[in-house]
C-alpha cells in the first residue's frame, strides 16, 4: 500500500484535480492507495477571513462566503454529474453558513469554532475529489479522517494521541479492499468529540501519520514544485531540485523555511523508516526529492541552503552574568511562558553576554518580559536593559556529511566576508549538521547567491556537448538529455546545460 497527498495548488481547480487523478489511477493499478487532499488552494484562508470578519461584525463576511461556496459548486458540477455529491456539498456550505451566521451573532471565535471552521475546506475537497474518481468509473472510497485520528483538545495544532490513532486506522484498513480511499487532511477528532485540526499545513502531517501507521511502502507528497531546491529558487536562479536527502537533513531544511514541507510529517515516517517523495504534480515525470534513511555519500556535504526572514536577536549582557547559574534558565523560562519560540541561542564561554533569535512580531514582548524577570539586577547595574536588533535574517547550510568534513564554515565566512555581508551572530550544533548565521535581511539574496555559487556550482564544471539525433526524435531526444543530465549531475558532478537544439 502507498500513501499519496496532494496539496492546495494540486486540488486547485478541475482540471488540476483530474492530473491528480492521472497519477492516483496510475498508482492505484499496482496496489491499494490511500489519497489525502488539502483544502482547494486559498479556502483555508478564506474560511478564516470570513470567520474573523463574523466576529468582528463585520457583514462583509457574507461575500467571502459567497466565494467559497460558488467555488465548491462550480468544482462539483465539473467533476460530477452526480445530484447526490451536489447535495452533500450544497448541504456541507449551508451547515458552514449557519456556523458564520452563528459567530456574527455571539461576536466570538474560539480555537474550537476555528477548527471546525476550517474543517470545511478539506471535507468539500475530500468529497468532490471522490465523485470525480467514480464519475470515470475508477472505484474509490471517501472516509472522514476524523473517524480514524485522535488528538488532544489543544485546538488548531492538536496533539495526536498515537497509539489509538494507529489502532483505528490499521482497523480501518484490514477490512477495506477498495482500491482507493480519499480522505481529508488537516483534521482530526479530539478527546472530547470536536473536531480539531493539526496545525496549518497539517495534511503533509495527516499523510505521514497514516503511512506510519500502516508501514506502508511509500508515502508521496506531490505538490506544485518538483521536490526541495538547494536553496529557494524563487531567490538563487541556479537552484536545482535535491534528488536524495536524509530525514535529518530534510527536517532542518524543512524548519528553515523550506515550504515544501509540513516539519513534524518527518517524525512519523522517519520512525518506520518510509521512504518520502515529494513529486510535482504538474511534471509527474520529474524525479523530484526521495527523502529516506540513504544519505547518499557521493553527494557533496551540503545538500541545501536555507534561510528565514524576519528575525529579531535580543542579547542579554552584563557583568552580573558570568558564573552565576541559572540566568539562562530564568531567560528561557520568561520567553516560554509567553509561548514564544526560540529559534537561534549563542553564548560565548565568557559567559558575559546571552543572544537568541526569535521572530520579529515576538521581540518586543520578550524584550519587556525579560527587563521585567531581571528588574533587579538591571536597577543594580549587574545586567544591562535587553538590547534588540530587527530587521535580520538567519541563513543555514544544512548537510548530514558536514560533520566529517572540515572547512566548510571557513568557506562559509569567507564567502559572506568577501561579498561585504556583515554576520551578526553564528550557531552550530554539535551535531554539526546546520551552520547558522544571523545577516541583514536586505543581504539574504545576494547571501544565498554567493553561498550557492560557491558550494553547489563551483565544483560542477561545464561540459559541452553535440547530441545530434536523425529523424524527427524532438520529444525522445529531450527525454534521453534529460536522463543523462541526471546521471551526469549524480554520479560525475558534472552540469550538463542544454544550450541550443538545431533542426537541420
Ligand atoms: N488546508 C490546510 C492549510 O491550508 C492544511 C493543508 O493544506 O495542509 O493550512
Ligand atoms: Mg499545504
Amino acid at each position: 500500500m502507498r500513501i499519496l497527498k496532494f496539496g492546495g495548488t494540486s486540488v486547485g481547480s478541475p482540471e488540476n484535480i483530474q492530473k491528480v487523478i492521472a497519477v492516483v489511477k496510475e498508482r492505484a493499478q499496482k496496489e491499494n492507495v490511500a489519497v489525502v487532499v488539502s483544502a482547494v488552494g486559498g479556502i483555508t484562508n478564506k474560511l478564516l477571513h470570513a470567520g474573523h470578519l463574523a466576529a468582528q461584525k463585520d457583514t462583509t463576511y457574507s461575500a467571502i462566503f459567497q466565494e467559497i461556496k460558488d467555488i465548491h459548486l462550480t468544482y462539483t458540477k465539473a467533476l460530477t454529474q452526480s445530484g447526490e455529491t451536489l447535495l452533500h456539498v450544497q448541504n456541507l456550505m449551508n451547515d458552514l453558513e449557519a456556523l458564520l451566521q452563528g459567530i456574527f451573532l455571539i461576536h466570538e471565535l474560539s480555537p474550537k469554532t476555528i477548527d471546525k471552521l476550517t474543517s470545511f475546506g478539506e471535507r468539500a475537497s475530500s468529497m468532490m475529489i471522490t465523485a470525480a474518481f467514480l464519475e470515470q468509473n475508477i472505484s474509490a472510497q471517501h472516509k472522514d479522517s476524523r473517524d480514524l485520528i485522535l488528538t488532544d483538545a489543544s485546538h488548531t495544532k492538536a496533539i495526536v494521541h498515537t497509539e489509538q490513532t494507529h489502532t483505528a486506522i490499521q482497523n480501518y484498513f484490514k477490512d477495506t479492499n477498495v482500491p482507493i480511499t480519499v480522505l481529508p487532511g488537516f483534521i482530526a477528532r479530539s478527546e472530547t468529540g470536536d473536531t480539531s485540526t493539526l496545525g496549518r499545513g497539517g495534511s503533509d502531517f495527516t499523510a505521514a501519520i497514516l503511512a506510519a501507521a500502516l508501514q506502508v511502502d511509500a508515502l508521496e507528497i506531490w505538490t506544485d514544485v518538483s521536490g526541495m531546491y538547494s536553496a529557494n529558487p524563487k531567490l538563487v536562479k541556479q537552484a536545482q531540485p535535491i534528488r536524495h536527502i536524509s530525514y535529518h537533513e530534510a527536517m532542518e531544511l524543512s524548519h528553515f523555511g523550506a515550504k515544501v514541507l509540513y516539519p513534524p510529517t518527518i517524525a512519523p515516517v522517519m520512525q518506520e523508516n518510509i521512504p518520502l517523495y515529494i513529486k510535482n504534480t504538474f511534471d509527474p515525470e520529474a524525479i523530484g526529492t526521495c527523502i529516506s534513511n540513504e544519505v547518499n555519500g557521493k553527494n557533496t556535504p551540503i545538500k541545501g541552503i536555507s534561510h528565514i526572514n524576519d528575525v529579531a536577536l535580543l542579547t542579554l549582557e552584563g557583568a552580573g552574568m558570568i558564573g552565576v547559574s541559572g540566568t539562562s534558565k530564568r531567560l528561557f523560562e520568561t520567553l516560554s511562558s509567553l509561548a514564544i519560540n526560540v529559534i537561534l541561542i549563542t553564548q560565548a564561554s565568557s559567559e558575559h553576554s546571552i543572544c537568541i533569535g526569535v521572530a520579529q512580531g515576538d521581540v518586543q514582548r520578550a524584550k519587556d518580559a525579560i527587563e521585567n524577570t531581571f528588574a533587579y539586577e538591571i536597577s543594580k547595574h549587574q545586567i544591562d536593559p535587553v538590547f534588540i536588533e530587527k530587521e535580520l535574517a538567519i541563513i543555514a547550510l544544512v548537510g548530514e556529511k558536514m560533520k566529517s568534513h572540515q572547512g566548510i564554515s571557513g568557506k562559509m565566512f569567507s564567502t559572506l566576508g568577501k561579498n561585504n555581508i556583515n554576520i551578526r551572530a553564528i550557531a552550530q550544533g554539535a551535531s554539526e549538521k546546520n551552520i547558522s548565521a544571523v545577516i541583514a535581511s536586505k543581504d539574504v539574496k545576494k547571501a544565498l547567491n554567493s553561498l550557492h555559487e560557491r558550494f553547489f556550482e563551483d565544483q560542477h564544471q561545464q561540459l559541452n556537448l553535440f547530441i545530434m539525433g536523425v529523424g524527427n526524435v524532438g520529444g525522445r531526444l529531450m527525454a534521453q538529455i534529460k536522463q543523462q543530465q541526471e546521471y551526469l549531475l549524480e554520479h560525475l558532478k558534472l552540469n550538463l546545460r542544454v544550450i541550443g537544439i538545431s533542426n537541420r
